[in-house]
């Protein structure tokens, strides 16, 4: 697929340059077209992939904003979205829409400028274009407390409403202890950029490879096209030896034209079907029920001559079965000098998800200690200022 990439907020940016990086590390094309919203000028100035150019600086002529940000509150950032709307317009419009086949809004959801103003884009998007929108949301970690998951929550509602699917990363799921907070987030922008490349990017080749069952963008929006969340699985193994060897260049010369045979040999079809299995049964970006999935997709990635159609369909049979899913949909994404063969799983519009119950939870719980407060701020600023039996007069 071809996307549009809008990174809205500080997360938003961040990950929409970390996708950018990954398509250029590794050779990929998914984003026709990228862009960073937010209303902090000094998260715009951190960005390194999206051309300045690109970097749309939101309420600045808003009171409370100014280019300092929404302070994490979700109703500033969709205020100031609003606002702004035509100015975000104006500078879509140089979105090829003859070359995209959609729009990636990429948020997270505990702060403000992306949980509030995201949806407010990604709504804005739907009226004006055919093309879909799609949402990516970052949920925050539970240790980011109940301001975070209030918002979160509340975002997720918004987002999930205003775009075709909101795919799911859930910070929880990937924290590590001994990492610094950015520390952290770089690894796992990472591992975030290597999952949506890889399984949104398949299909966008050169032309210069063809493979019998190349994954296509229309598989892939069909795909999206439920509506609701969804998560992806991903796991990787090295290619055979035999396979490195073909791609230094005499090696390359001397198998030319022998793909077929080789793609015959029989530990190849295990190898598929074991990574797909392997995928599912490990992270996930949001851990999900793999059940309650509506539907699935699974791109193989690598090198042709690691291929197996035996392979694919019996990943694509398993995961039928596991998904209970009539619609599983599968492919392959060459990749000629990859140095691993990957796997990588939508698993779209899952319904049983226990960190967004969790998360609605932790909400819920930070609503009504917010209302406490409200409730009570008024007679205990009155109880401090005024003394013991009220004998003083204000002046
Ligand atoms: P905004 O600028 O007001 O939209 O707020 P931020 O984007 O700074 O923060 C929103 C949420 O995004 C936080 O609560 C974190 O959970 C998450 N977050 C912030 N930065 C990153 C990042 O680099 N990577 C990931 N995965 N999550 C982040």
């Amino acid at each position: 697929m071809n996307l549009a990439v809008i990174g809205f907020g500080n997360a938003g940016g961040k990950i929409a340059d970390r996708l950018l990086a990954f398509e250029r590390e590794t050779g990929r094309s998914l984003s026709a077209f990228a862009m960073a919203v937010n209303a902090a000028a000094i998260d715009l100035e951190k960005l390194e992939e999206i051309p300045e150019a690109k970097r749309l600086l939101i309420g600045q002529t808003h009171e409370q904003v100014k280019g300092r940000g929404a302070g994490a509150d979700p109703e500033l950032g969709a205020e100031v979205t609003r606002q702004d709307l035509n100015e975000i317009e104006r500078a879509l419009d140089g979105v090829p829409l003859h070359a995209v086949d959609g729009f990636l809004v990429v948020a997270g959801l505990g702060g403000g400028t992306g949980s509030g103003g995201a949806p407010v884009l990604a709504e804005r998007l739907r009226e004006t274009y055919e093309e879909p929108v799609y949402g990516l949301g970052v949920m925050p970690g539970s240790a980011e407390g109940g301001r975070a998951s209030l918002n979160a929550a509340r975002s997720l509602q918004s987002f999930t409403n205003a775009t075709d699917n909101l795919m799911l990363f859930d910070n929880d799921a990937w924290r590590s202890t001994d990492d610094s907070i950015e520390g952290g987030y770089q690894r796992t922008n990472q591992e975030l950029a290597r999952r949506f490349v890889t399984l949104l990017a398949a299909g966008e080749i050169d032309g210069s490879q063809v493979s019998e069952s190349a994954m296509d963008s229309s598989d892939i929006r069909r795909t999206l096209s439920t509506g609701g969340v969804s998560t992806i699985a991903y796991s990787e193994a090295t290619v055979e030896r035999e396979t490195r060897k073909s791609q230094g260049l005499l090696g390359r010369l001397s198998t030319n034209g022998h793909d077929e045979q080789e793609s015959e040999n029989s530990d190849l079809p295990m190898k598929i079907h074991g990574l797909v299995r392997k995928a599912v049964q490990s992270r996930l970006t949001c851990p999900a029920d793999v059940s309650s999935a509506e539907r699935a997709l699974i791109v193989i990635s690598g090198p042709p001559r690691e291929f197996s159609q035996k392979g694919i369909q019996r990943a694509r049979q398993w995961l039928e079965q596991e998904t209970q899913s009539v619609e599983v949909l599968a492919g392959d994404d060459p990749r000629q000098d990859a140095d691993h063969l990957s796997a990588c799983v939508l698993l779209s519009n899952v319904t049983d998800v226990p960190r967004v119950d969790q998360l609605q939870e932790q909400a819920v719980g930070a609503q009504d200690s917010i209302d406490d407060q409200a409730a009570t701020r008024e007679d205990e600023i009155d109880e401090l200022i005024t003394d013991d039996q009220n004998r003083l007069d204000p002046v």
